[in-house]
């Protein structure tokens, strides 16, 4: 009995030994700001016979087949390299690292694995009406069906992706994200529908977010129920929340009520779904702010610019957005999908 007791204990003290003896090495970087285009990439805890390493990396939207060696031999510093955006054409989202290593008898062993990102500049595109102008309301809430084509097609031919809030996780994981969002809920929101299906095919996927202010459906130039809810259902829309009759929201009580019932009907007549905001008018303060996170993950306001996350508080409901108006030349609107 004591003999097995003893070799159980050099058995537990040599499990241990291993454990110690083989601390996992781990792919690790340079904290950068979010617009940096560079940081300096680092294995640590590899073993002692480890005497280079070889960085394996790609760009997750472009896959492994697109894959660059690095070699790295300084093991001082930790096998240190500097990962620069340049050495993939500038293009920014998330790179996935593989480190393997090379040993002193020359034979190699996967060392570890990490994702890393760096940011890419997200335009949120903000449309109201897709037909042409008739003389009523406002010029600039019209975008033509011919130039919303025009526009769709320019996202399909300059390798655009276009996303719903559904898939913010994947912003850096696709190549050039943007987001098409139609505000207020107009029945011509349908020549939009017509668009996407056109310009669809196996490459090129449009979506778009459709911000309803659910209260006004039904009414002649407004979706009906049954418009929002075959929009839903054909994959090219995700219909999200713009209030439930469109207030100003910093001068009203009724927040449960805009806010709360709102998306409440929403997924009632959709059943999907709603995590999505769009401030009325773009007005909103720290109140407005408070109560839209008690029922939202995002919220879009008319301040124009690109979305990057910056770590200031509040950003996921303080979005901006590029206003595409009745003149927006196919230039100017190439101009607006880039960082300034
Ligand atoms: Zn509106």
């Amino acid at each position: 009995m004591y003999r097995i007791l003893c070799m159980l204990l050099v058995v537990f003290a040599a499990i241990q030994t291993i454990v110690t003896a083989a601390p996992s090495a781990q792919v690790t970087w340079d904290a950068f700001r979010y617009n940096a285009a560079s940081t300096t990439i680092y294995t640590i805890n590899t073993s002692n016979n480890v005497k280079e390493v070889h960085y394996r990396i790609w760009r997750t939207a472009d896959g492994q087949k697109k894959a660059q060696t690095f070699t790295a031999k300084d093991k001082q510093r930790n096998f240190a390299f500097v990962l620069d955006t340049k050495q993939f054409q500038s293009q920014r989202g998330q790179y996935e690292i593989e480190a393997i290593g090379i040993k002193q008898n020359g034979t190699t062993a996967p060392l570890a694995t990490s994702a890393l990102t760096f940011q890419q500049y997200v335009p949120i595109l903000m449309y109201h009406s897709i037909d042409d102008f008739k003389g009523s309301g406002l010029e600039e809430l019209y975008v033509s069906p011919a130039s919303f084509e025009a526009q769709v097609r320019y996202l399909k031919e300059n390798g655009y992706t276009p996303l719903t809030f559904e898939r913010w996780n994947d912003i850096n994981r696709v190549n050039k994200p943007v987001f098409i969002t139609l505000d207020d809920g107009y029945k011509n929101n349908l020549n939009a529908l017509k668009v996407f299906q056109r310009l669809k095919d196996e490459r090129f996927q449009p979506v778009g977010t459709i911000f309803v202010a659910v209260g006004f459906t039904g009414r002649p130039k407004r979706l009906s129920e049954a418009d929002l809810r075959s929009m839903a259902q054909s994959g090219f829309f995700s219909i999200q929340s713009h209030t439930m009759f469109h207030p100003d929201l910093t001068k009203v009580t009724n927040y449960e009520y805009e806010l709360k019932t709102s998306k409440e009907t929403i997924e009632r007549i959709t059943g999907k779904p709603v995590m999505a905001f769009a401030y009325p008018y773009g007005f909103l303060n720290d109140k407005v702010v408070e109560e839209t996170k008690k029922y939202y993950k995002f919220a879009v306001t008319i301040r124009p610019g690109l979305f990057i996350e910056k770590g200031v508080p509040d950003e996921y409901y303080k979005l901006p957005r590029q206003f595409v108006r009745y003149g927006t030349t196919i230039e100017e609107f190439g101009r607006m999908l880039q960082p300034e």
